[in-house]
């Protein structure tokens, strides 16, 4: 892939640019703002009984939260230290002593009384806990008796009958890649990733558009490029130490542009609390602003192409690179003919953005030498988050954005873990090193030395779904193995995950905490296994950045959990009571021996062998994925993709309505009120005019509805793109149809038509609403 390697941080200029100041009243008083201090003031008292081991894992270990990739206090785009309040956030799950004896085991319906949250604090799980149906409360267990008595019951069922899922908060390589292969040791392709929530469609897109499933470039390329997009991402909030790249950016002259239906306050004015100029005077972040409508992406980048089409009609080459076109590019013909077929009109219903607006984006990147285009959930979870992506690649390839410095497509990822999980092989799809196909199982048998079942694995979605199949249907889904996961609080349609987790015969959930699903009955057993935690495990584990770096986080000295264990030797200790005769086969000494595997079973992960101390890190594919414009495609070239606009028919009285996030990190909640707009969990954020017209005055109880679910909350008023609503993820997900998957890369859809009624009239008129489904009618869609 490519030659060129990355260069490491570079320095921040220290002398202040007052054109980039927010305002001149220091500390940003006065304004609505994250209080950076104060936080990390509540996360030192939160850690004080631990305060020598928390500083250690930040000062030694890779970050758990987000996948910027921090090793230490350092990254490799600036020179830190570096340091977010999310790390911070996530930083007590860590140092946490075991949960008090009398609270893990109170009655169930103590338990369940508690939010995530409030479960969440508790503390780490100590030991193996098992409940039976009519018990009350969880009970002790061995480690023998647990995976005895998981093992007996998957040796009696067909490997189609159960299913593994993995998280991605502080789950390393080696897991992923230990859990893929026992999976297939033990016959069964189910096996999933908390990425089919988030970022499938990027690696499905990318793959299919330029050959390969990764960000093609690097955070340093932000910082100079002449135009950075955020497309569908909140960076800022999400990524919280993107925002010095940002601010490093703007130093160099780079246009910052966002796109989202909500013009999100953090990407406006960001107060980046290690530097001191934006610390006092804050730092104006976006350019620019895009209040696209929910799903109307791909009718907005057409208008962006059809007026470089309109462009290259007066001149010849103003706006496409015909040299890059020419030479690297596929379906060129195809792609402009879809495009120029739409009218003006089309595109302004449903990117929600005058021609003017459109063409304003199609000249700003007209004229710029280079581009690099961020996306994330905005744009993956729709179900047609594939053509998302690859419409952004289409933008890319036609500019010649691609392949070199200061360009490209990076699909910026929320957990640290996540990028790995899919190249491990901990996916339905993919092997280390590449796909399902006929000639990668072959050679990633040769290295496991077992045959690979050869039969599609579901998606986590439709595993779980396979929980309320006939009993004796082929995959029918008997046991559920999660390592980490809340699918009650991510998956759409809480009630219906609910009655899924509840028809599994046995559910293991191998964790480091309760949560609201670990509480749900099954049908046998419900068995609650303690891991050990990135910096607990011996010999250290490894993490793979949005940017393609792989980390090594070293083992920390500190307390341990009584009798928490790493995760990837609990999948070897199953694995061999499962399938005792060929236990050599499946048989790790230590995560050592283990990285020495991964380097020859996913080529691109040569050199992962090596690391083993402290700051150890390596990119793969060198700074640029298709450099040059040479894509790892069998012909070498990128592909356009000519694509539909979706059909987006919002019946009369309707709103679209998508999930945001707020002070959080994934599905984890850290306050009720997100510090950058004071929304509250349950508002609802929606356009002033569009309320009006509603008679809904600001802050009044309303009630938003629809076939699936109803949410009540209070309305806010926001700077959201008319016909547009947006509600907390995952309170909102009660909204979120179930068993709708975008056809390419299996994301649940988050986007639905709902109606929006004031709480007293909807309350009085309850009874008419069609909010209530009758049971026949769930058993009809689910059979
Ligand atoms: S931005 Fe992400 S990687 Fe960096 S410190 Fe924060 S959570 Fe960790």
């Amino acid at each position: 892939m490519g030659k060129t390697k990355h260069t490491g941080p570079v320095k921040l200029s220290k002398k202040p640019d007052p054109s980039l100041w927010v305002s001149k009243v220091p500390f940003g008083l006065g304004k609505v703002k994250p209080h950076h201090i104060r936080d990390t003031m509540k996360v030192v008292w939160e850690n004080k009984d631990n305060l020598p081991y928390a500083t250690r894992i930040l000062t030694q270990g890779v970050c758990d939260g987000c996948a910027l990739g921090v090793s230490g206090l350092q990254d490799q785009t600036l020179k830190g230290p570096h340091v977010c309040t999310t790390r911070l956030n996530v930083l007590r799950l860590n140092t946490m002593s075991a949960i008090k004896e009398d609270v893990l085991h109170a009655e169930i319906d103590e338990l369940r009384k508690m939010s995530s949250t409030e479960l969440r604090k508790l503390g780490r799980i100590p030991y193996p806990i098992m409940r039976e149906p009519g018990e009350k409360s969880f009970r002790r267990i061995s480690w023998d008796e647990a995976l005895h008595k998981i093992s007996e019951k998957m040796k009696a069922l067909d490997p189609k009958q159960y299913a593994f899922y993995t998280t991605s908060r502080g789950i390393t390589n080696e897991v992923y890649y230990t859990l893929g292969k026992v999976a297939r040791y033990l016959g069964t392709n189910n096996i999933d990733n908390a990425s089919r929530i988030c970022h499938s469609p990027s690696k499905t897109a990318l793959s299919r558009s330029v050959g390969v499933g990764a960000s093609t470039c690097n955070y340093k390329d932000w910082i100079g490029t002449d135009v950075l997009v955020f497309w569908g991402s909140v960076a800022a909030n999400n990524q919280p130490v993107s925002t010095k790249y940002m601010y490093a950016a703007k130093r160099k002259g780079t246009k910052i542009i966002v796109i989202n239906p909500y013009h999100e306050p953090s990407m406006d004015n960001y107060w980046v609390p290690s530097i001191p100029e934006s610390a006092l005077f804050g730092t104006k972040i976006a350019d620019d602003v895009y209040q696209v409508n929910i799903g109307g992406d791909i009718a907005f980048m057409h208008g962006v192409m059809k007026h470089w089409f309109e462009m290259e009609a007066e001149e010849s080459g103003s706006a496409i690179n015909h040299d890059f076109v020419k030479e690297h590019v596929n379906g060129f013909h195809e792609l402009k003919e879809k495009v120029t077929a739409y009218s003006w009109e089309q595109l302004e219903k449903s990117s929600g953005l005058s021609k003017a607006r459109m063409q304003e984006l199609a000249k700003l990147l007209a004229k710029s030498n280079s581009a690099v285009f961020v996306w994330s959930m905005g744009l993956t979870q729709h179900r047609f988050g594939t053509d998302n992506v690859s419409q952004i690649a289409n933008l890319a390839l036609l500019r010649g954005f691609i392949g070199r410095e200061h360009c490209g497509l990076m699909p910026i990822r929320g957990h640290s873990g996540v990028q790995g999980s899919g190249e491990m092989g901990a996916d339905p799809f993919v092997l280390p090193g590449g796909g399902m196909d006929e000639k990668n199982r072959k050679r990633v048998e040769k290295i496991w030395g077992f045959d690979i079942p050869k039969w599609q694995g579901d998606i986590v979605g439709v595993s779980l779904e396979n929980a309320v199949l006939p009993e004796d249907h082929e995959r029918k889904l008997k046991l559920y193995y999660m390592s980490g996961g809340n699918f009650l609080e991510t998956m759409p349609n809480p009630d219906f995950v609910k009655e899924c987790l509840e028809n599994v015969n046995i559910r293991v959930h191998q964790d480091i905490i309760l949560n609201t699903s670990t509480l749900v009955d099954a049908k046998e057993a419900v068995i609650v296994l303690p891991a050990m935690t990135r910096y607990e495990q011996p010999g250290g584990g490894t993490s793979t950045s949005t940017e393609r770096m792989v980390y090594f986080s070293p083992e920390i000295k500190g307390p341990r959990i009584e009798e928490a264990r790493p995760e990837w030797e609990i999948y070897v200790d199953l694995a061999k009571r499962i399938k005792p005769e060929e236990k050599h086969l499946i048989d790790f000494k230590d995560p050592f021996e283990i990285r020495e595997e991964i380097a020859k079973a996913a080529p691109n992960y040569d050199g992962i062998q090596h690391l083993k101390d402290r700051g150890d890190v390596f990119q793969w594919g060198g700074a640029w994925l298709c450099e040059d414009g040479i894509c790892p495609t069998p012909d070498g070239k990128g592909n356009l993709i000519a694509m539909d606009i979706p059909e987006l028919r919002k019946p009369e009285g309707h709103f679209y309505v998508t999930t945001r996030r707020g002070k959080q990190f994934n599905s984890m909640i850290y306050d009720e009120k997100d510090p950058f707009n004071d929304a509250d969990r349950y508002d609802v954020l929606m356009n002033e005019s569009d309320a009006k017209e509603l008679g809904i005055k600001e802050g009044q109880p309303v009630v938003v509805y629809n076939q699936h679910g109803s949410f009540n909350g209070n309305a806010k008023f926001v700077s959201l793109k008319s016909g547009n609503v947006e509600v907390h993820w995952p309170e909102g997900n009660v909204l979120i149809p179930k068993g709708v998957y975008e056809h390419l890369a299996g994301i649940p859809e988050y986007n639905t038509a709902v109606i929006i009624e004031k709480a007293e009239t909807y309350f009085a008129h309850k009874d008419t609403k069609y909010v209530e489904k009758r049971i026949e009618e769930l058993e009809m869609e689910t059979s």
